[in-house]
Formats: C-alpha cells, sequence, structure tokens
C-alpha cells in the first residue's frame, strides 16, 4: 500500500516540487494550502490519479484541525508530513506593522507546530513514519529587514530539535531543511543582482529543496537536524 504524505503548502513553490517527487515515488498525497483551485491544479498534474487537494489555512486552528479529520477519513494514516506553507513580509523591524508579526508568527511557526500536534497521533501508526519543517538559512543567520521572519524560522529550528527528541522513541523522525534564496513566488521581486552574494552564482530551484526533503524522509537514522540548502549563502552571510 502505498504511503500517504500531507504536504502543507503544496501547491505552489517548494511545496509543489516536493509533492511532485514524493508522487514520482509512489506516494499519495494530500496537497493543502488556502487556495483551492492551485491545490486542484497542483494535484491534476501528479503522476497518479488517487491524491487530494484540501483547502486549509493553517493560521486557523479549526480548520487545521478539520482538515486532518477529512485526510484521515478519506486517506487513512499518516506517514510522512512536510511543512512548506510559509510567508515573508519584509520590512525593517520599526516599520513592520504588528498584524503581519501576528501573520508571520501564525503562519510559518504556530501554523507548523499545531500541523505537527495534529499529524502525530496518525503518525503514531504507521511505520517509519517522517516530518520535514522548511525552515530557512535566515533562521540559522539572520537578515536585516527580515526581523519576524527569522524568528519564526529560528522558533521553528528549535521547535523541530525538540519534537525530534520527544518521538523518537516512537520512530518518528523530525528535521529541518533551511533553504537559502530559491526561485519561488516568495522570491520574484528579489533582485537579480543579489545572485552576486550566494558563492554557488544562482538562485536555487523548488526541485534542489524537493530532492534533499524527500532524502530526508526515506531515511531512517537521521532526526533533529538542520540541513542548508543555499548553494554556500550561509557562508558568506
Ligand atoms: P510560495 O511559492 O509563496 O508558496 C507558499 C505555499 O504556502 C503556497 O502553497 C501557499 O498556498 C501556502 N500558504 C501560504 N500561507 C498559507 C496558510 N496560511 N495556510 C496554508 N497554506 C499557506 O513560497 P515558497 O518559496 O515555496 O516557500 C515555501 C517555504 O519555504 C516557506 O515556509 C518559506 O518561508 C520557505 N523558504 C523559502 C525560501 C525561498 O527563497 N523561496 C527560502 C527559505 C525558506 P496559498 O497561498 O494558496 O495558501
Amino acid at each position: 500500500m502505498s504511503r500517504l504524505a500531507v504536504v502543507f503548502g503544496g501547491s505552489r513553490g517548494i511545496g509543489r516540487a516536493v509533492s511532485r517527487l514524493l508522487a514520482v515515488r509512489g506516494c499519495r498525497l494530500a496537497v493543502v494550502s488556502r487556495n483551492e483551485d492551485a491545490a486542484q491544479t497542483t494535484v491534476a498534474s501528479l503522476y497518479g490519479d488517487d491524491h487530494v487537494a484540501f483547502t486549509c489555512d493553517v493560521f486557523k486552528e479549526q480548520e487545521v484541525q478539520k482538515t486532518f479529520e477529512s485526510i484521515q477519513k478519506m486517506c487513512g494514516n499518516i506517514s510522512y508530513l512536510v511543512n512548506a506553507a510559509g510567508i515573508n513580509r519584509d520590512a525593517l523591524l520599526l516599520r513592520t506593522k504588528p498584524e503581519d508579526m501576528v501573520a508571520l508568527l501564525h503562519t510559518n511557526l504556530l501554523g507548523s507546530i499545531l500541523t505537527c500536534k495534529t499529524a502525530l497521533r496518525s503518525m503514531l501508526h504507521t511505520q517509519g513514519a517522517a516530518i520535514v519543517n522548511i525552515g530557512s538559512v535566515v533562521g540559522l543567520k539572520g537578515n536585516a529587514g527580515q526581523c519576524v521572519y527569522s524568528a519564526s524560522k529560528a522558533g521553528l529550528e528549535g521547535f523541530t530539535r525538540s519534537l525530534a527528541k520527544e518521538v523518537a522513541s516512537r520512530n518518528i523522525r523530525v528535521n529541518l531543511v533551511a533553504p537559502g534564496f530559491i526561485r519561488t513566488d516568495m522570491t520574484a521581486e528579489l533582485k537579480e543582482d543579489m545572485i552576486r552574494s550566494i558563492p554557488l552564482g544562482r538562485f536555487g530551484e523548488p526541485e534542489e529543496v524537493a530532492q534533499v526533503v524527500l532524502f530526508l524522509l526515506e531515511s531512517s537514522y537521521i532526526t533533529g537536524q538542520v540541513l542548508v540548502v543555499d548553494g554556500g549563502l550561509q557562508l558568506v552571510m
């Protein structure tokens, strides 16, 4: 029987690339995002035909609960959870609006904590279950203009390591992938001259992050780790 993989933020960017790779590996996908059309379009593009799209805002606790209930009912127990839902609201701290602080922390940090908490019960029933959270190199190194975003991602790193310790005895592994600049909607406004700051001399592609997510999901003896996928950016940050 195929493994069930739930990908939050699976409709676009890094999450969509992860969904595509997992589908090719024979997983059944539950693709989750706020925009129903985008999630449906991604599902329709996946290899295989028993994948399902779900609409859910990780900001909203009740929606998350209901989504996992529907996933369980329609698809069964969860083997893999990938938390790729995320937003950015870049601004200097003095100019950051309180509502943007709340949105960043709720979506990027509390949203992933909530999906992990809600998925765990189901994951206890599958062999070799694994979670990958998507952090950021900015959460490890900091970046001017991204104080709250980096706080959300640094929080996710601490959460990932702690949860890994909590659930290791149940053979559930939890890791974090920390990308640098990846070519997605989120970075559409980044200036090309930023490429000069990246040692490998280019932005990364979503598929290059997805390969690392897949590696961590399918590994068996790695947990509580942070894997950086940034073309060497953190070396010069
Ligand atoms: P993206 O292309 O903008 O995609 C973001 C995904 O998250 C979409 O599927 C979006 O779908 C979903 N999403 C956003 N808010 C959501 C919410 N409240 N509830 C449910 N789903 C939500 O971004 P990306 O570049 O792939 O980023 C994916 C993750 O990687 C994020 O956590 C981001 O912080 C992280 N990251 C990205 C980069 C980069 O350079 N791109 C670098 C480091 C880390 P809807 O809008 O339909 O909900």
